[in-house]
C-alpha cells in the first residue's frame, strides 16, 4: 500500500482500505504487507502508527570524523545565505551552501559525502522483530533527487 496517509477513511461503502488489505492476506501464511508513504499529522498518521508498531529503524551514516552513526536531521544541517532583496523590514535570502554536522564529534561533511557516506538501519524497537514488524524511516535529507539548498526555499 503506497502512500497510505493519503488513503481515505473508506472505500465507498465496504471501510477502511487498509484494513480490507490486511483482511485479504490472513490466509497467507507467508504473506507480506508493506506500506509506504510520506508521514502527514501524527495524531491521524496511519503510517506513523505503523511505524511505532514495527522496529523503528533509522537510516543512519557513519560521520568521516569519529566513525560514528548518527541521523542526518534538520537540526544538524548548517545554512549559509545571501539576503538577496530587502524591503523595509522584509528580507529575502538565498542559501548559498549547507553542511551536515555530526552530532557527536561536530565535525562537517558535505551533502556529497553525507550521500555517499556508509550507513546503516539502526532499529530503535528491536522487540518488535520477534512479531515479524520491521519498520523503517528515512528523511529527505538523504534523498538522490533533491538537494539541501533547495529544501529550505
Ligand atoms: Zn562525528
Amino acid at each position: 500500500m503506497d502512500e497510505v496517509d493519503g488513503y481515505p477513511a473508506s472505500a465507498g461503502v465496504e471501510g477502511d482500505p487498509v484494513s480490507l488489505a490486511k483482511k485479504r492476506t490472513q490466509n497467507f501464511t507467508f504473506a507480506k504487507r508493506v506500506f509506504t508513504s510520506t508521514p502527514t499529522l501524527k495524531s491521524t498518521s496511519r503510517i506513523y502508527r505503523e511505524f511505532m508498531r514495527g522496529t523503528r529503524e533509522e537510516w543512519e551514516i557513519k560521520c568521516k570524523h569519529c566513525g560514528e552513526h548518527s541521523q542526518a536531521i534538520f537540526d544538524d544541517i548548517r545554512f549559509e545565505k545571501e539576503v538577496t532583496a530587502e524591503n523595509g523590514r522584509k528580507k529575502e535570502y538565498e542559501v548559498t551552501s549547507a553542511v551536515w554536522r555530526c552530532p557527536k564529534c561536530n565535525g562537517t561533511m558535505t551533502e556529497y559525502e553525507v550521500k555517499r557516506a556508509p550507513a546503516k538501519w539502526v532499529p530503535y524497537n528491536p522487540n518488535a522483530l520477534s512479531r515479524g514488524i520491521r519498520s523503517f524511516h528515512i528523511n529527505a535529507f538523504l534523498s538522490p533527487w533533491s538537494k539541501w539548498t533547495d529544501q529550505c526555499k
